[in-house]
């Protein structure tokens, strides 16, 4: 793409900052092929670990504005799409034997590959829709009020990285959880995650990832300096980012500069008016007080070591897995027919290359489980790749 042909695409997108985001893209479009020699590559490959990072590139067409060189890749940082399977099965059974389930929205339709009693209930939308008592809420102290003053046994699906965590722990910690209301954690650690995507886009062979944009939710509570194991261990830049689109591209720009001056010591923060390199450590101490860290399974993917958070022992009483005797079964392949999202999720493949995308799988019946948040790659394509659509054919016409 010739940048000159870009400005009026930059007006609608930055407005009243096109000006500063056209000096942005100007250097990113001068750096490219400098940071290109630099690694002896003919692409450079930057992963957007967060699912909220892939909707702004994708809802405002950055990846058109960039260079072509510059290939942004989808990364895991979606909790919904990486809940296993099996999770979502244990608690439609439970929910179908009686219990009260609370839960996010955006787990409500999320699709299960076994379904309880042969074909009939692969959601907890199905469940609910055959009487099963699921309530949707917007947070876990909607469940605690709920609960207290319900009195059923229920449970909350409690998924989430570590932005979400220490809204939990904080209750428990407080003693503010009913007796009545069990917790079964899906919790995920998003650092363990991008370490197995880097090296398994090295073992495959494939052109290494060259930067990461690191997740600025999630760093707001375990900190910059979390990240810092990517320039240190594997000289890959790193660089925690708000979620603007003017964000976005600060730090593409700040990763190629960092390819270029080969300064890659430690993690960069874009995002400092709302991180820290130290992170919220009232944060970390509730989370560090309530959980342990242990394995953990991601859908489609399998086991990563050290990347999923449980109930401390103390807290064994609200723990529904180990109250209802809900045994850790071995990870067996846990996505639909054709669906890509173990790829899509890892950063291997776009939404595009999957054949079920928008014919058999869309926002409104999904078939796998990256179409149904808001952070999932394949409903984020589905909803705004459109906007790309239509910048290709201008493209093509012009
Ligand atoms: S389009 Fe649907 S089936 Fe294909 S990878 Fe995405 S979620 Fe899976």
């Amino acid at each position: 793409m010739d940048f000159s042909l870009l400005p009026k695409q930059i007006e609608a997108v930055f407005r009243e900052n096109s000006l500063l985001a056209k000096s942005i893209l100007s250097q990113i479009y001068q750096i490219t092929p400098l940071a290109m020699q630099k690694l002896k590559r003919e692409r450079i490959k930057i992963m957007n670990f967060c699912g909220s990072h892939e909707w702004t590139t994708t809802h405002y067409g950055l990846r058109y504005m960039i260079p072509k060189e510059i290939e942004l890749i989808p990364g895991p940082g979606c909790p919904v799409c990486v809940t296993p399977s099996s999770d979502i099965e244990n608690i439609i059974k439970l929910a179908m034997e009686g219990f009260r389930i609370y839960t996010f929205g955006d787990v409500f339709k999320l699709p299960t590959v076994k379904h309880y009693k042969k074909d009939e209930v692969g959601s907890l939308a199905v469940a609910k829709s055959m009487n099963a008592d699921v309530q949707i809420v917007y947070s876990f102290i909607d469940a605690v009020d709920d609960a207290k003053h319900n009195k059923k046994p229920s449970i909350f699906m409690g998924i989430g990285f570590e932005t979400t965590a220490p809204s939990y722990a904080i209750l428990f910690e407080r003693n503010k959880v009913p007796e009545n209301l069990l917790f079964y954690s899906s919790l995920r650690l998003t650092a363990p995650a991008a370490e197995y995507a880097i090296k398994l886009h090295k073992d495959k062979g494939s052109i290494p990832i060259s930067g990461v944009i690191a997740p600025g939710h999630v760093s707001t509570i375990i900190g910059a300096m979390s990240w810092d194991f990517l320039p240190k261990e594997y000289k890959i830049p790193a660089v925690v980012t708000g979620f603007e689109p003017m964000d976005v591209i600060a730090s593409i720009l700040k990763i190629l500069q960092m390819i270029y001056t080969e300064n890659i010591s430690y993690t960069e923060l874009e995002y400092k008016r709302v991180a820290t390199r130290e992170g919220n450590k009232y944060a970390q101490n509730a989370i560090n007080k309530v959980f342990v860290v242990t394995d953990a399974i991601w859908r489609g993917i399998g086991l990563i070591p050290k990347s999923g958070l449980a109930l401390q022992e103390k807290y064994s009483k609200y723990d529904a897995k180990e109250q209802l005797g809900i045994k850790d079964v071995p990870w067996d392949y846990d996505l639909p027919p054709n669906c890509k999202c173990a790829e899509v999720t890892l950063g291997m493949a776009y939404p595009t290359d999957c054949p079920m995308f928008m014919k058999a799988c869309t926002p409104a019946k999904p078939w796998g489980p990256c179409m149904v948040s808001m952070e999932g790659a394949c409903s984020v394509w589905a909803r705004f790749g459109s906007v790309q659509k239509v910048l290709n054919i201008m493209d093509e016409v012009r």
